[in-house]
């Protein structure tokens, strides 16, 4: 469900001419549907409404500021993996005790700055970082509330990369090692046990990986209960899978909820959610320009100005998006190759795609790019970061805007001994 739709044959952004915004802004650049984004976190509160949940937004699919707040508004925590991920969620006026810390590698800086702002939760990802958190949290005369991750070694995820719950993947802690680092944290001064973590991978498109996972970590939950640990708190993460294009159907928030209510139940504990893609990757498409439809000995080359520096998933994870024509849309047919111009054969957004005709100025949508779009991109190729635009009716803001190249080149320094 999203806000983007053809009128007269136009694309619109709820009830703003995508054509418009192209002319005004220039191309290539971000657009955020507010709609949608608030339609996404509500169906997912609303799914676990009855439970007291804590529904914290996973910042790194889409971090910028206005989006954060828009959330915010709505009463979204925030999971982030980083200090700098942190400072956002807090300046979009995240409350503290909404907020979740998790990530592979905390460093002591991120640690205290954790403390500091007295977040609801860290989640630790190996005994050393177990072992630096109590130390810091110790010598501030304090104890820090964590959660640890643990690896319930279950394949899942749409692709290899963003699979995080097998054994052989770097995330959490080995299943074998968990109930002993539970009874070693429950002893350490700085360190105060809360719950159990479990995150097992991105753009799962079905409930069953989920549930055996969740499963698993209510038999541990009833171990550790057992060894005399209080576990008062269950974080399942994110991972809820979104519609990238036709034919795909992943679980309502609805049915995962329901899942997750007959696992948990007997628990007794406060459940806590990580979405990110679920929530923004449906609410922004990446606008693009057509620079030259180039004619090849094999293939017919749509060639727009947008690279994989503005979007990495298709160069990344193989990943399908949708490519929708902004206007035109009943011409005839033809079979693209749509790429970047960045110089890397990997800088390709589809293969042997079907389009309606397109033209070199014409307007493309890179379809469902709200999540892990803007929040992967670089200057690679010296090429500026993208604008960003939030639509809201019919009014539209530029949340972000596209450096100019005093500004991307601001921060280096030529040494004396060079001029
Ligand atoms: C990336 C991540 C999420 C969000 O995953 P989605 O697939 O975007 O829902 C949640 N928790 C952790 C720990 C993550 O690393």
């Amino acid at each position: 469900m999203h806000h983007f739709q053809y009128r007269d044959g136009y694309l619109f952004a709820e009830d703003v001419d995508i054509t418009a915004l192209a002319d005004e802004i220039g191309t290539p650049f971000y657009v955020y549907s507010e709609a949608t984004l608030r339609r996404h976190i509500r169906v997912f509160q609303k799914a676990f409404a009855s439970s007291n949940a804590l529904v914290a937004y996973a910042v790194k699919a889409n971090s910028n500021l206005a989006v954060l707040k828009v959330l915010a508004s709505e009463g979204a925590g925030a999971d982030v993996v980083s200090g700098g991920e942190l400072q956002r969620a807090l300046k979009a006026g995240v409350a503290p005790e909404k907020i979740v810390f998790s990530g592979v590698a905390k460093t002591a800086d991120e640690i205290n700055a954790a403390l500091d702002a007295g977040i609801y939760q860290l989640n630790v990802e190996s005994e050393p970082e177990l072992e630096r958190i109590a130390q810091i949290a110790q010598a501030r005369g304090i104890a820090a509330p964590i959660a640890l991750r643990v690896n319930p070694d279950i394949a899942a995820g749409g692709h290899e990369k963003i699979s995080t719950g097998k054994s052989e993947d770097k995330f959490g802690i080995a299943w074998s090692d968990a109930r002993a680092l539970y009874a070693k944290a429950g002893a350490m001064p700085g360190i105060s046990v809360k719950g159990v973590d479990v995150h097992i991978g991105s753009q799962i498109a079905d409930l069953a990986p989920f549930e055996a996972a969740f499963q698993k970590v209510t038999t541990l939950i009833a171990d550790l209960r057992a060894d005399g640990c209080a576990i008062e708190r269950l974080d399942l993460g994110g991972g809820l899978g979104i519609s990238y294009g036709e034919g795909e159907a992943p679980p309502h928030p609805d049915a995962y909820a329901r899942m997750i209510r007959r696992v948990t139940e007997p628990l007794d504990v406060r459940l806590i959610f990580e979405p990110g893609r679920m929530i923004a990757g449906n609410a922004g498409i990446l606008v693009s320009r057509v620079i030259y439809v180039k004619v090849g000995e094999k293939r017919r080359f749509l060639i727009i100005d947008a690279g994989m520096n503005d979007l990495m998933r298709p160069a990344l994870y193989d990943a399908w998006h949708d490519i929708w024509p902004v206007a035109n849309r009943d011409a005839p047919t033809t079979i693209y190759d749509v790429v970047g111009p960045v110089c890397e054969s990997s800088d390709c957004f589809a293969k042997e795609r079907t389009l309606p005709e397109l033209r070199d100025g014409d307007l493309i949508a890179i379809m469902s790019a709200g999540a892990y779009g803007a929040s992967q991109t670089s200057e690679y190729n010296s090429r500026p970061l993208i604008p960003e635009v939030l639509v809201s009716g019919d009014a539209h803001a530029i949340i972000r805007k596209r450096p100019s190249f005093d500004e991307m080149i601001a921060g280096e320094v030529t040494p004396a001994w060079l001029d």
